[in-house]
């Protein structure tokens, strides 16, 4: 729904390959896959393939898993869901993720932090760019604690294991989303689209009539019961993660913007604009303090429903 901002993966992507590599440097496990592969001769062009990508080349880190895909089916004819294989990747996933950076390297600046705390930081991934409901903060604790969103494997690691460690594979999520898409394939990958640029928005269809509300504001009255939210050009991701089913408990949201549309006439609503300009405001931060969301698609991201909210003022009408 929400696009990972390419210009903060792609800063952090030369520093992640770097910590991937010393990471992998230190483990005994490719010289241990090398002689594993040449024990099991017919084996031998995957280990080696993972062992040259993680190893020697950033392609399997650091590329588009589309492409990554598409390579291995063309250049390897062996099942890669080999229970050993995929267990091997998960292990690497989990230990990296969870290793303090200080341990690969000591004069970091963020030494103190876990690979997953600092690279989710990094993304800056404020909401869920699933569902853009929850905030998908890290942050370390007093306590020593961390918190940091759940990554999920865009494509599963139980299907591609080789893709258990590619950047562009794992997707800073909510609980919600990570758990209901699972082992689960979809089909827009948040590191290269947003729902704009699928042409997806929210809609508001009455579901008695099919329409949505005239253009005569002050007569309309909002039954949510009458009411369905739906996503034009719905795809995959909607259909796994339950966007709709879960947008339409968000009702009350279009309710507050309708009694504010119709409680702010012209006059005033262009009052608040004045006071807020007065203030030295920006048209974006004036649109922020009334409707409590962001405008700019490049901005939805920094809070909860603020791709829900533009599209419904965009649905009804609504001037802003
Ligand atoms: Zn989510």
């Amino acid at each position: 729904m929400i696009r990972i901002d390419p210009h903060k993966s792609a800063n952090v992507a030369p520093e992640y390959w770097r910590l991937l590599k010393i990471f992998m440097q230190g483990k005994r496990g490719t010289s241990k896959l090398k002689a594993y592969a040449q024990k099991h001769a017919g084996l031998k062009s995957r280990f080696m393939y993972v062992d040259k990508g993680l190893v020697d080349s950033s392609t399997i880190a650091l590329g588009n898993p589309d492409d990554i895909i598409k390579d291995f089916k063309s250049h390897y004819k062996f099942r890669t869901t080999k229970p050993g294989f995929v267990k091997r990747m998960e292990g690497y996933y989990s230990e990296f993720f969870g290793t303090t950076i200080g341990k690969l390297d000591p004069n970091h600046p963020y030494k103190d932090l876990k690979i997953s705390t600092w690279l989710a930081k990094e993304l800056g991934v404020k909401t869920c760019p699933y569902c853009n409901r929850e905030y998908t903060f890290s942050r370390s604790l007093r306590n020593g604690r961390e918190v940091h969103p759940e990554f999920d494997h865009f494509y599963p690691k139980s299907k591609y294991p080789y893709l258990a460690l590619s950047l562009f594979n794992l997707v800073p999520s909510c609980h919600t989303c990570n758990h209901l898409k699972m082992e689960h394939e979809i089909n827009t990958n948040p590191h290269y689209y947003s729902f704009e640029d699928k042409g997806m928005s929210f809609k508001l269809e009455d579901i008695n009539t099919g329409g949505v509300y005239d253009s005569e504001k002050d007569h309309w009255v909002f039954d949510p019961d009458n009411v369905e939210i739906k996503i034009k050009n719905s795809n995959e991701n909607v259909s796994r993660l339950g966007i709709e089913e879960i947008y339409n408990l968000h009702k009350d949201i279009v309710a507050d913007i309708i009694t504010k549309a119709q409680a702010y006439n012209e006059s005033f609503y262009q009052s608040l604009v004045d006071s807020y300009r007065g203030l030295g405001k920006t048209p974006e931060e004036i649109y922020r303090l009334i409707w409590g969301t962001y405008m700019n698609p490049q901005d939805y991201g920094l809070r909860p429903l603020s791709k829900f909210t533009k599209d419904v003022l965009d649905e009804l009408g609504i001037k802003r």
